[in-house]
C-alpha cells in the first residue's frame, strides 16, 4: 500500500501581492484548499488517483478565481475556447477535450473519452456534443465569462494595439488549473483544465489537452500537470520530458522539474510553472513568475496552499 498525496495549482498567471485584498487572497487559498479535500476525500475513500485529479480539477473549473470553466479566459473574438486532459498513470489511457464551449466541467468529458477508450482527443463541437451525450452537465457558453476576465481582454487588445503585449502582467496573459495524484494502490494520474490565453487566436489549442506537453503521468515515473506559454510545453514536451529524464538520466522528480521548467525554458522568457509527483509520493511545485496558485497535501497528510513564496501550513487535511 502506498501513502496517497496529492498536489494542485491554478495557474502561473498570478497577479501581484499588492494588486488584491487580504481578504481576496484569503478566499483564493480557500478554494485551493477546497480543491485538494475533494481530491483526498477520494484517495480516503478507495478512490482512484484519476478519481483525485477530476475531483480537485472540478472545484477548480466550478471557481470564478481561476482561469478554466466559469472564469476562464477569453480568446480574440470574446468567447471560451476551453481545453482539458486527464491522464491514467497505471494504464497510459488517456483522454481530452480542446476548443470545446458548452461542457461545464471539461475534465469530466476528457474522463468520459478516456474511459470510452477509442478517442484520445475531440474537439469543438464534437467534444460539446460527446460531453452532452455523455450525460454530462452542459451550460450556455455565457456561463464561463466572468468580469475580471472580459477586464484581463479589453486590457490585452488595447495592449496588441499599443505594442505593449509583452509587459502585460502574469494574470492578463493566462491561467490553467491541474492536479497531480498518487493512490493508496500506488497509481499515479495528473489532469489540466484552462480557459488559454487571453485574446488567443480562434481555434488557438494550447498544451493543457496535449498528452506529454501540459499533462503526463505514467507509474514508476512520475505525474505532471503544468501551466504557462502553451507553446514551449508543446515543442518541449514537457511532462514527459520530465518523466524521461527521471527514467532515463535517474534524476529526481525535484531535479528533473527544476531543470525543465527553470533552465530549459529560460531562454524564452515566458511564464511557466507545474505540479508534479513521482511514485513514492514526492512532490514538486517549481515555477518562474512571481508566485503560482497551489497547494498539496503530502504522504503524511498535511495540507498547504500557496500564492505567491509565503506557503501556508494548515495542518492536518
Ligand atoms: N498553458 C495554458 C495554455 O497555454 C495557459 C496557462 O497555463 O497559463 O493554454
Amino acid at each position: 500500500m502506498a501513502r496517497p498525496a496529492i498536489a494542485i495549482h491554478g495557474g502561473c498567471g498570478v497577479m501581484a501581492q499588492l494588486d488584491l485584498s487580504e481578504a481576496e487572497w484569503s478566499a483564493a487559498r480557500e478554494d485551493l484548499a477546497r480543491a485538494l479535500r475533494a481530491g483526498w476525500a477520494k484517495l480516503q475513500n478507495g478512490g482512484t488517483a484519476v478519481d483525485a485529479v477530476e475531483a480537485a480539477v472540478m472545484v477548480m473549473e466550478d471557481s470564478p478565481q481561476f482561469n478554466a470553466g466559469h472564469g476562464a479566459a477569453f480568446n480574440a473574438a470574446g468567447e471560451n475556447e476551453l481545453d482539458s486532459s486527464i491522464m491514467d498513470g497505471a494504464t497510459l489511457a488517456a483522454g481530452a477535450v480542446c476548443a470545446a464551449r458548452r461542457i461545464r466541467n471539461p475534465v469530466s468529458a476528457a474522463r468520459a473519452l478516456m474511459e470510452r477508450g477509442d478517442s484520445v482527443m475531440l474537439t469543438g463541437q464534437a467534444a460539446d456534443r460527446f460531453a452532452e451525450e455523455a450525460g454530462l452537465r452542459v451550460v450556455d457558453p455565457s456561463y464561463f465569462g466572468t468580469e475580471r476576465r472580459r477586464k484581463a481582454l479589453a486590457s490585452m487588445q488595447a495592449r496588441a494595439k499599443a505594442g505593449t503585449t509583452l509587459t502585460a502582467s502574469e494574470a492578463e496573459k493566462h491561467g490553467t488549473v491541474g492536479a497531480v495524484a498518487l493512490d493508496a494502490a500506488g497509481h499515479l494520474a495528473a489532469a489540466t483544465s484552462t480557459g488559454g490565453f487571453t485574446n488567443k487566436p480562434v481555434g488557438r489549442i494550447g498544451d493543457s489537452p496535449i498528452i506529454g506537453a501540459g499533462t503526463y503521468a505514467r507509474d514508476g515515473a512520475c505525474a505532471v500537470s503544468g501551466t504557462g506559454k502553451g507553446e514551449v510545453f508543446i515543442r518541449h514536451v514537457l511532462a514527459h520530458e520530465i518523466a524521461s529524464r527521471m527514467a532515463y538520466l535517474g534524476e529526481s522528480l525535484d531535479a528533473a522539474a527544476e531543470q525543465v521548467v527553470m533552465r530549459d525554458l529560460a531562454p524564452y522568457g515566458v511564464g511557466a510553472g507545474l505540479v508534479a509527483i513521482d511514485a513514492e509520493g514526492r512532490i514538486a511545485a517549481p515555477f518562474n513568475t512571481d508566485g503560482m496558485f497551489r497547494g498539496w497535501i503530502d504522504r503524511d497528510g498535511r495540507l498547504a496552499v500557496a500564492t505567491h513564496a509565503e506557503v501556508f501550513e494548515l495542518g492536518a487535511a
